[in-house]
């Protein structure tokens, strides 16, 4: 791998020349290296933390000491750690339940998740053929079921309608039980977010949870967050069963160190990827491609 941290190891190395052996120092300046790295990369500080404890014992276990190209045999260590924490290849979406397999859109308000959720019914409809339904637990702001329901149809999926008036647990059943009768493969459930971690909020997704029983729970998270999205991740993780995560806004200028962050705190993958506003702007995530990006 040719990125700039490599080069800025050799750099190291290359001014070490005429030392008789590579010492404990040598190793501490390069981990500062890879911490910087990780830093502009905007992954958390506790996990840039853990992440380099776990690099160094590696790195002073003699496989850096001793080698004879101990840029190159750090660079090798930091990459399989990275991958070992993102995870290999792509996860895909999971929809083995009996029909409709539910799948629960969480996150904060702002994260993208009614554009991730049309995406989705897009990306089921044209990749997998999947016959889909949508529907919004957002009883606060009318604006958000409106704005699922347009997304919805430019996706060609079909929208069930909500209102204010309900109660988000009575919209899923009254939703699951159209999606039942209507024989829809897939029912995605978008829901309420709001600007900060919020305990009511968080006891009513739970309880859409409970009814709905999906069989993935997306958390949206925003790769602009960049420090945040470390708290933001494990408040949703202590609330619910993560199964999968997606990365929205990857197209902005960060190098995507969320990615490790979220990924670190949850223990889920990360699924997809959000690189535009537009309704197509949906990858497939690959893990260790983006491992490649936060190194730069
Ligand atoms: P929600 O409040 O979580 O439902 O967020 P929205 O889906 O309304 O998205 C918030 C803003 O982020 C909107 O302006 C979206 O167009 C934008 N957005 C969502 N995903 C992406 C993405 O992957 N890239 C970019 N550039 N913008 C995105």
């Amino acid at each position: 791998m040719a990125s700039a941290l490599t080069e800025k190891l050799t750099r190291l190395v290359k001014e070490m020349r005429g030392q008789a052996r590579i010492t404990e120092a040598n190793v501490q300046d390069m981990l500062r290296e890879v911490r910087m790295a990780l830093l502009e990369a905007d992954v958390a500080l506790p996990v840039v933390r853990d992440f380099i404890a776990r690099v160094k014992e590696k790195a002073l276990g003699q496989e850096v000491l001793g080698s004879l190209k101990p840029g190159q045999a750090l660079v090798g260590i930091v990459n399989k750690e990275l991958a070992a924490t993102m995870g290999k290849g792509v996860a895909d979406i999971n929809l083995a339940a009996q029909p409709p397999a539910v799948i629960l859109m969480a996150g904060l308000q702002g994260a993208g998740k009614t554009t991730t959720t049309a995406k989705l019914a897009k990306h089921l409809i044209e990749k997998r053929r999947k016959k889909v339904l949508t529907v919004s637990g957002d009883v606060y702001r009318p604006a958000a079921i409106e704005q699922l329901k347009t997304v919805t149809h430019q996706a060609g999926a079909e929208w069930f309608p909500s209102s204010p008036d309900q109660k988000p647990r009575d919209i899923a059943t009254a939703a699951l039980d159209y999606a039942r009768k209507h024989y829809f493969d897939v029912l995605l459930v978008d829901t309420a977010g709001r600007l900060a971690i919020d305990e009511v909020l968080m006891q009513e997704i739970q309880d859409l949870h409970a009814v709905l029983k999906p069989v993935e729970t997306l958390f949206v998270v925003d790769a602009m967050q960049g420090q945040d999205a470390v708290n933001t991740a494990r408040a949703f993780k202590e609330a619910l069963p993560l199964t999968g995560i997606v990365l929205t806004k990857l197209d902005g200028d960060s190098r995507g160190g969320a990615a490790l962050s979220v990924r670190q705190v949850t223990g889920a993958p990360i699924k997809f990827a959000g690189i535009s506003e537009k309704i197509d702007g949906l990858e497939v995530f690959d893990a260790e491609r983006h491992a490649g990006r936060i190194l730069g």
